[in-house]
């Protein structure tokens, strides 16, 4: 029997030296020293031996087991560190290259710019509201008091959309457009609801310019509020406080008398150069002052068409264009950035 041990161990020393990979490693295992292996096979004769017998052969099965045991495992390391060098040299896995980075996405400076902007109004008591891109020529340009002979029509390069795709959204003798502003949401949403209102309407609009200081799209931020007695006063007020809030407390504002079709009296409003504080510079062209909004107080014709009484009720309007405001505000001087999505530009922001 003692020979049987010693053969068995001489078969499996030589047989695990030779294993060359894992399942043949784990297969020997199995063979030698599981419940159904080789040594139990030999170990089950003992219980016929004398016990002297069996303590002394006991010991030398013990000493067999424990040089396989640590024969396997050092042959598993053995054919474990094989395979690893095969990969490295291998066209497989390489573990000297360097990770790959991961490259977390920013929001675009006009998505953050038109948010800051809606964030400012809402702390101001705004709410926010949306419309559809396509319009009808209805809301776009009639119901804001620009008539089809009006010649301020003439002021905005217009996208028509072809109608019969669109008859459906087709209202009586209105033409289907891309929107030219925010402005048709105004009438939207006075529509839907009684005054007071307070609401600011950002999105993107369309018109057919595009060179450099001027692209197809583009996006505004349009605010209303109407109320009883509402005065150019607190549309001053209001303005001075959302300027102050997003370019800084010490930016001042200018009030200039402008034109537009919805709002009468009108004015552009300007604020103090962003860059040189209002002393000068290339930014605002030596002027010290930067035009960034149009405002005015909500003509009577543009409540008639959202069944408000011109009479009962007055309000103030106004919007501004988000690509602008973001330029200025992280000093960019070509538009064209905001839309080539280089990724350069945008891993700025
Ligand atoms: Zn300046």
């Amino acid at each position: 029997m003692r020979d049987r041990l010693q053969a068995l161990a001489e078969a499996a020393r030589q047989e695990i030296a030779g294993a060359s990979d894992r399942p043949a490693v784990e297969a020997l295992k199995v063979r030698y020293l599981g419940k159904k292996g080789e040594l139990s096979a030999v170990l089950g004769g003992m219980g016929k031996l004398a016990p002297d017998e069996r303590r002394a052969l006991g010991e030398v099965a013990n000493t067999v087991k424990a040089e396989l045991e640590t024969l396997l495992s050092a042959a598993l390391q053995r054919v474990e560190d094989a395979e690893l060098e095969a990969q490295l040299q291998g066209p497989g896995l390489d573990v000297t290259l360097p990770g790959r980075a991961v490259k977390p996405g920013s929001r675009h400076p006009v998505s953050r710019t038109m948010e800051d902007i809606v964030r400012t109004f809402s702390r101001l008591g705004f709410d926010v509201a949306s419309g559809p891109e396509i319009e009808l020529d209805y809301f776009n340009f009639e119901a804001l008091n620009l008539p089809k002979d009006h010649p301020a029509r003439d002021m905005q390069d217009t996208f028509y959309v072809d109608e019969p795709s669109l008859g459906h959204a087709k209202k009586a003798d209105s033409s289907v457009l891309l929107r030219t502003h925010t402005s048709p949401v105004q009438v939207r949403y006075m529509l839907q609801r009684k005054p007071p209102i307070r609401a600011v309407m950002p999105g993107r609009v369309y018109r057919r310019d595009s060179d450099i200081t001027h692209t197809p799209m583009f996006h505004q931020v349009e605010g209303l509020l109407v109320d009883k007695d509402v005065t150019f006063a607190e549309l001053k007020g209001s303005l001075d406080a959302f300027v102050k809030a997003f370019f800084g407390s010490e930016t001042k504002t200018r009030f200039r008398p402008s034109f537009f079709p919805f709002t009468e009296p009108s004015a552009e409003v300007d604020i103090s150069c962003t860059s040189c504080g209002g002393k000068g510079c290339r930014v605002c062209k030596q002027t010290g002052w930067l035009e960034v909004l149009g405002s005015g107080m909500v003509h009577p014709n543009v409540f008639t068409s959202a069944g408000y009484d011109p009479g009962e009720v007055t309000g103030y309007a106004f919007g501004m264009g988000v690509e602008r405001i973001a330029m200025l505000r992280y000093r960019i001087d070509d538009l064209r950035m905001m839309f080539e999505n280089d990724a350069r530009f945008l891993e700025q922001f």
